[in-house]
């Protein structure tokens, strides 16, 4: 089903598996270049004393590890709005400043279908078409679940829907 209805988790969930396996090593590696090869390799008045250098190695490797999901975030979204995602993939990473995210949210297209039976555009979340009325998601008149085109009856009350349902 293309019925589609965002939240802040559905959106998480869209992160791809390599941008989080990407995002923990780069956090790990955050850490093991401040903590073991800084105090390692540095002047040892230059390295600031291991609280200050516990606090910036876990704020840095948080915002990397941040930075890398935010790719991978705007890599499958733009994929998924029909946009070109290379493109958008490497315009953010090589943007400085995050600019290269700022208008990929300011620009990126919303989230559309087209009306199977019209083809007009309609909002990811619509339920019915606004021009032809045609149900996208067809409910039982009953008991308001959604059901498949197909079904004679509700299977979760019973009542016949096949001529119900549009
Ligand atoms: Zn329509
Ligand atoms: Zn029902």
């Amino acid at each position: 089903m293309n019925y589609y209805k965002s939240t802040f988790r559905s959106e998480l969930a869209i992160i791809p598996t390599v941008a989080r396996v990407i995002a923990v090593v780069a956090f790990v590696l955050v850490q093991i270049a401040l903590l073991v090869l800084v105090p390692t390799y540095c002047n040892a008045k230059d390295v600031p004393p291991r609280p200050a250098l516990i606090a910036i190695s876990l704020f840095g490797g948080l915002i990397m590890a941040i930075i890398v999901l935010l790719v991978g975030y705007v890599n499958a979204d733009s994929k998924r709005r029909g946009m070109n995602s290379l493109l958008w993939t490497l315009l953010v990473i090589f943007i400085p400043k995050a600019l290269g995210f700022l208008a990929y949210f300011l620009l990126r297209k919303p989230l559309v279908m087209a009306c199977p039976k019209c083809g007009t555009s309609i909002g990811s979340d619509f339920r019915f078409c606004p021009k032809c009325g045609y149900a996208i998601t067809p409910t039982c008149v009953q008991c308001g679940r959604s059901i498949n085109r197909d079904y004679v009856c509700c299977p979760y009350c019973g009542k016949t829907v096949g001529t119900a349902v549009s």
